[in-house]
């Protein structure tokens, strides 16, 4: 296509800030080429400790560095779930976590979600066997960018603390909130595994950082992750790890000011043509398909007209609904809800 309206890219549309690149280069330069640490570079493991205790409140967490979120919920997924084993996951969902479920034999138990896509708290309570291994969170949420309220947070937390079920929060775009904190389960309840990157954050996704953490009494998971990861990704990349060290202090609050700008702009240059709820966090609308077809022929239709989008049934067991990313320039999004207004 030529000079499309692309709403399908899945990463920032800024660059990694200057002065982080600058560390990156310097890592490089000074030789930290090598393998670090299977857990990654203490210092960098120090820091993630630090802010773990600090935001969440575990005393003496178990942290590994990971090569991207992705590369920690695959060495998550590989330490916990057998064959028979049942994974509760919100529908809509981030892509990956179906297929790892399905890879390792787990069977994935849907909970619908829609319209409003906030935590379907009693489906969830009423889902939960004893073959439930774990359940899955994922605020702000890849499609629908909705944020769990606190509300809802902790009810989650009593339904698992009631059946002692293990919590994964798949938290990596925790800095892209545009209504206050991101309120995390991990504040709630102890079973929980945490799961961050730099990818959304720092636009470092090519760089392939993430991090796992858990409190001590999690500690085990952590370290089968890592013998994982000794054997399969061996570290996450060392120069990078060097960079991310300076990532943790970097203020990244203009970022998300122009995203929340994004955001405003595609929700008011919607709301009255198209069913979508208001995002509060990512940078994602989950937005239902105009009636009479189903989403995927939407899709085709905004395909053929320059602008490309998602189709929901990527992220979902449904078809309704197709998967905006604001993360383009505003001129873009402006091109984009125009033509998507007229295909109505
Ligand atoms: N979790 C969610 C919800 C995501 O949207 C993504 C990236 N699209 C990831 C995890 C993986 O990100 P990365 O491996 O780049 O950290």
């Amino acid at each position: 296509m030529k000079d499309p309206v692309n709403f399908s890219i899945g990463q920032p549309d800024f660059d990694v800030p200057e002065e982080l690149k600058e560390e990156a280069i310097k890592a490089i330069k000074a030789g930290e080429n090598k393998y670090s640490q299977t857990a990654g570079d203490s210092l960098l493991k120090e820091k993630i400790s630090e802010l773990v205790k600090k935001e969440i409140g575990w005393d003496r967490p178990a942290v590994l560095v990971t090569s991207g979120v992705s590369g920690g919920l695959l060495l998550a997924f590989m330490s916990l779930v057998n064959p028979g084993d049942e994974v509760i996951i919100p529908d809509p969902y981030f892509v990956m976590y179906k297929h790892l479920v399905n890879m390792l034999g787990g069977r994935c138990v849907f909970v619908d979600s829609y319209p409003s896509f906030e935590l379907p708290l009693e489906k969830i309570s009423k889902a939960i066997t004893s073959k439930t291994k774990m359940i899955i969170v994922n605020s702000p949420c890849n499609p629908t960018g909705v944020v769990y309220s606190e509300e809802q947070i902790k009810a989650l937390a009593k339904i698992a603390a009631e059946k002692d079920v293990l919590v994964i929060t798949d938290e990596i775009y925790e800095k892209f909130c545009y209504e206050g904190e991101c309120p995390s389960i991990a504040n709630y309840y102890r079973k929980v595994l945490l799961l961050r990157g730099f990818s959304k954050s720092y636009a470092m996704a090519g760089w392939r950082l993430g991090f796992a953490a858990a409190d001590e009494s999690l500690k085990d998971v952590i370290e089968q992750m890592t013998k994982i990861q000794q054997y399969t990704f061996v570290c996450a990349p060392t120069p990078f790890q060097k960079a991310a060290i300076a990532a943790l202090d970097y203020e990244v609050s203009d970022f998300v000011i122009a995203y929340r700008k994004k955001r405003d702009l595609i929700y008011e240059g919607l709301k009255d043509k198209f069913e979508l709820i208001k995002p509060g966090g990512a940078f994602y609308a989950f937005v239902k398909a105009p009636a009479g077809g189903a989403a995927t022929e939407f899709v085709e239709k905004a395909i053929a007209n320059n602008v490309l989008i998602i189709p929901g049934k990527v992220f979902s067991e449904k078809d309704t609904h197709f998967r905006i990313s604001y993360a383009t320039s505003d001129e873009k999004i402006e091109q984009g809800i125009k033509i998507l207004r007229r295909l109505t």
